[in-house]
């Protein structure tokens, strides 16, 4: 049996990954569900090096065997009123999100096997998120020590700075995930669009190549226009 950790990068997993090392035992593996670059931060990537040189830990890449996010946005929706169209921006409305589960969630599962110990670094006070019955029923027995031990999201930011491991994506972003998420907050893009100028042109690409707006009557035009209004506003 393994003991396995799914880390995110983020702050609560990487608290987690750090109160494993100090008390003297580490997962036996680390998965780490890479998107890929067209869907990552290189300061992801420059992270996960930071934290495995000061931690001394190895972590796995865990990639789809079938998509990146680019040929899953541009594959054709299989099912529903839109079949035949292009996959595009996942939709805000749903709960769920199909690139969540085919560029982290299946390939993580096939990572995991059966019979493992699976450890997720879910904070006490987001307690509600280990509820889900897929934690019951899967192969796997599925942990949660920070809830079990009353770890809070601000506990965990503390564990983090002790060692200076906190994501440096925080600086700009609540909340890690695609920067081509259209779920994020307008504080989120807005950072995006600020920083990452380059990203922003493939955004205001991938709404040319999408039938339907970035976010409700929301385009990423609509975004482009408020953001250049406000910086320029800013700028006299
Ligand atoms: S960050 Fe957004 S687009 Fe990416 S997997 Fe999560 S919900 Fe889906």
């Amino acid at each position: 049996m393994e003991k396995i950790l799914c880390w995110s990068g983020g702050k609560d997993s990487t608290a987690l990954l750090i109160r494993q090392v100090e008390a003297g035992t580490p997962p036996h593996r680390i998965l780490f569900a890479d998107v890929g670059p067209e869907a990552e931060f290189d300061e992801t990537y420059e992270f996960i090096e930071k934290v495995e040189r000061t931690l001394n830990v190895q972590v796995e890449h865990i990639k789809s065997t079938r998509y990146t996010f680019d040929s899953y946005f541009y594959s054709p929706i299989s099912r529903g009123h839109r079949k035949g169209m292009l996959r595009g921006f996942p939709p805000t409305a749903s709960v769920g999100c199909s690139y969540r589960r085919e560029l982290k969630v299946i390939p993580l599962c096939a990572a995991q096997g059966k019979g493992n110990e699976i450890y997720l670094g879910i904070a006490a006070d987001e307690k509600h998120r280990a509820e889900r019955s897929f934690y019951k029923t899967a192969d796997n027995t599925y942990l949660f020590p920070l809830i079990e031990d009353g770890i809070t999201e601000d506990m965990c930011l503390q564990i983090c700075q002790k060692y200076d491991l906190v994501h440096p994506l925080y600086a700009y972003f609540k909340r890690l995930g695609c920067w081509q998420c259209p779920k994020q907050s307008l504080s989120s893009l807005r950072a995006l669009y600020q920083n990452w100028p380059e990203k922003w042109q493939k955004l205001e690409q991938y709404q040319r190549d999408c039938a339907w707006d970035f976010q409700p009557n929301r385009s990423v035009f609509d975004l482009s226009e408020r953001f250049r209004k406000e910086f320029h506003n800013e700028d006299r």
